[in-house]
């Protein structure tokens, strides 16, 4: 029977806003699988899957008679979806029915896994499996290897250059929420003396301080059409002038 593919690669945030509109009341998995292709190995696809070689690969599975094939093939490049999250897929002889099947690029019993384009593959996969995990609800430590599986004949997979351990710390750390900040922003507007116009909560991000454009807006009269976190200095700096104090960890703006 004939069965298609997703066929498209995204970026790790795009993918996130990908998962995050899927349903799984059809199919949900209860864990997910990890997996190496061995072949192809990153040397013989040094910039990643074309189009044509995902063709190739449905072309594949297709004409191994399978009834899907692995979800997720993550490269040096992005994560491109195969078999739809939606329904079960097949990489893994027991778990099939139960576990998404996510391959990475690459020959990790040989080739590096923390270093060049396979450490781009490990972090694209490590995102991958904190987005699916956190869709499933499943915690970090239900990650199961290929050759975990007692029935599979693939007892490497994989490689062993993909520790386990460290794969799940470095998924169950890309799960947590961005810690909270508790930087503040004061903003002090002309004609009122001492008193801020306004305190607002800001976070650090890149070293750079965020802040709500809403509340920005409501303390200056600067108009703001949504309401999202937004670098202060692209949002205030052309009308007031800003400074950082650390010890504090406040910004303060001052109308010019
Ligand atoms: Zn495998």
């Amino acid at each position: 029977m004939a069965w298609d593919i997703v066929g498209r690669r995204f970026s790790d945030d795009d993918f996130a806003t990908y998962v995050d509109g899927l349903s799984l009341s059809r199919w949900k998995p209860d864990f997910i699988v990890l997996h190496n292709t061995a072949v192809p190995s990153l040397a013989q696809r040094p910039n990643g899957f074309t189009p044509q070689h995902i063709q190739n690969l449905h072309g594949f599975y297709l004409g191994k008679g399978w009834s899907g094939c692995p979800h997720l093939f993550v490269d040096q490049n992005g994560i491109w979806v195969l078999n739809p999250l939606t329904r079960k897929g097949v990489h893994s002889p027991s778990w099939n029915a139960v576990a998404w099947g996510i391959e990475m690029l690459g020959e990790y019993g040989s080739e590096p896994f923390d270093t060049g384009p396979g450490a781009m593959v490990r972090a694209n996969a490590v995102s991958a499996l904190a987005t699916l995990c956190k869709k499933g609800g499943f915690a970090a430590d239900t990650i199961r290897f290929h050759k975990e599986d007692p029935k599979t004949t693939h007892t490497t997979c994989p490689g062993k250059n993909v520790r386990k351990d460290q794969v799940i710390e470095a998924v169950r750390k890309a799960m947590q929420p961005p810690a909270a900040s508790d930087a503040k922003l004061v903003i002090y507007r002309q004609g009122m003396g001492d008193q801020p116009a306004a305190v607002i909560p800001a976070e650090l991000r890149g070293g750079a301080a965020h802040a709500s454009s809403a509340a920005m807006s409501s303390a200056t009269g600067i108009p703001s059409d949504e309401d999202r976190m937004v670098s202060v200095r692209s949002f205030l700096g052309s009308r007031y002038s800003l400074k950082w104090v650390a010890e504090s960890r406040k910004v303060f703006a001052v109308e010019k």
